[in-house]
């Protein structure tokens, strides 16, 4: 199904796959295309043509994979992907997994996981006495090798001798890579880096990590950057959040303390992500973080906020960071305001009422901005 929005005679649209997956997952990919409806009516100039790919739990069960075949080459033809969630318990979740996000995530060199951990004005957090200026920072997580890599083997499975041996891809290319993408990041807000491994333990990818990080250092004097153990840097980010700037991490750490870091800054109902490609040889992919959340599924209670910023980071991804800043704004807006939040806030709105007032908000702030 294709929707289109926006006028005809603007440039050409940019085309978005839509993948709604399980559980809460196509409920708030409805409200993410909702917004970017809104976006088209308030700036005409930006349309988008947005397509639904149904490669879910049930598809699976249908066809025996997560996508078709040439589910990549159908890709490859959009300009981005927004994801909803996947997870459904009638599929294991490591091959749901790894047959269509880390397919993707791969197939795409989507090397780059970018995850906020940004406290909203408005949004609630669990540490006493903190503000939206104590915890502001930006995970760069590895995502294309590192612990996800997908190698290994079991060996005598089925029997009491079985092994399971998962070996971790720590290459110099890959590490240098997304260790540039996080200096330069640094350097462009200002902000401190840290950069996370477990040196002292994983004694070969480990110390790779950290020999690349202060080699890298070397070409960045300017920015402040500090190397953390892992598990140092999850304390650390509950007791003293306001010294974690943009924080580099291998895939498994950065998945984990990003976790930690959507508890600090309101829930998982906050947390967005945007898988790049930052050579842009391919699309790049945008999604909530929280999984299907099948507890709350067809119940409209889901948080749409993460989805409705992985939108504004689509759009700072396609150039109009301006937007990005806009949706936050409002969402803002709306949080302060406190009338529609859903349960997860403690409230009693339903997850389409929050985009509705978020709509809203940019709309009013749209009618009152001297160019609009
Ligand atoms: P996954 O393994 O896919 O990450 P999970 O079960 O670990 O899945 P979620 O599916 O994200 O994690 O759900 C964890 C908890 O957070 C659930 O209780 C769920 O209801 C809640 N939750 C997740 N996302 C949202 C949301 N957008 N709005 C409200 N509650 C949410």
């Amino acid at each position: 199904m294709t929707e289109e929005f926006g006028e005809k005679l603007t440039p050409l649209p940019y085309r978005i796959a839509l993948l709604p997956g399980d559980g809460i997952g196509p409920e708030v990919t409805d409200e993410a295309a909702r917004l970017l409806g809104a976006v088209s009516r308030l700036d005409p100039a930006i349309t988008f043509e947005v397509e639904r790919l149904a490669w879910n739990a049930d598809y699976f069960l249908e066809h025996g994979t997560m996508m078709p075949p040439d589910g990549l080459q159908i890709l490859g033809e959009f300009d981005a992907i927004f994801l909803g969630a996947v997870g459904d318990k009638r599929v294991p979740d490591h091959i749901a997994l790894r047959q269509l996000i880390f397919a993707i995530r791969q197939g795409f060199d989507q090397y780059v996981n970018l995850r906020p951990v940004k406290l909203l004005r408005g949004a609630p957090t669990p540490l006493v006495d903190r503000t939206e200026s104590d915890i502001d920072m930006v995970f760069v997580r590895e995502n294309s090798e590192g612990e996800y890599s997908g190698v290994g083997s079991l060996e005598y499975a089925g029997t009491p001798d079985e092994v399971a041996l998962q070996t971790s891809v720590f290459s110099r290319k890959g590490i240098e890579r997304v260790m540039r993408f996080a200096f330069d990041m640094a350097r462009a807000r200002h902000q401190p880096l840290q950069s996370i491994s477990k040196g002292n333990a994983l004694n070969y990818s480990g110390v790779l990590w950290d020999r690349i990080f202060a080699e890298t250092c070397e070409l960045y004097p300017d920015v402040e950057a500090e190397n953390l153990l892992v598990d140092a840097a999850a304390y650390h980010m509950v007791r003293t959040p306001e010294r974690f700037g943009v924080v580099v991490a291998s895939n498994l750490f950065g998945d984990i303390l990003t976790d930690l870091g959507a508890a600090l800054a309101g829930g998982l109902g906050f947390a967005a992500s945007a898988n790049l490609c930052p050579g842009k040889e391919f699309p790049s992919m945008f999604e909530p973080v929280h999984g299907s959340a099948p507890d709350i599924a067809g119940r409209h209670a889901a948080n749409p906020i993460a989805s409705l910023w992985a939108v504004g980071m689509m759009l700072s991804d396609l150039g109009y960071a301006h937007w990005e800043r806009w949706i936050l704004d409002a969402v803002e807006s709306v949080l302060l305001e406190g009338s529609w939040r859903t349960p997860d806030l403690g409230g009693h709105a339903r997850t389409r009422d929050v985009t509705d007032a978020v709509i809203q908000a940019l709309e009013t702030s749209q009618r009152l901005a001297p160019s609009a």
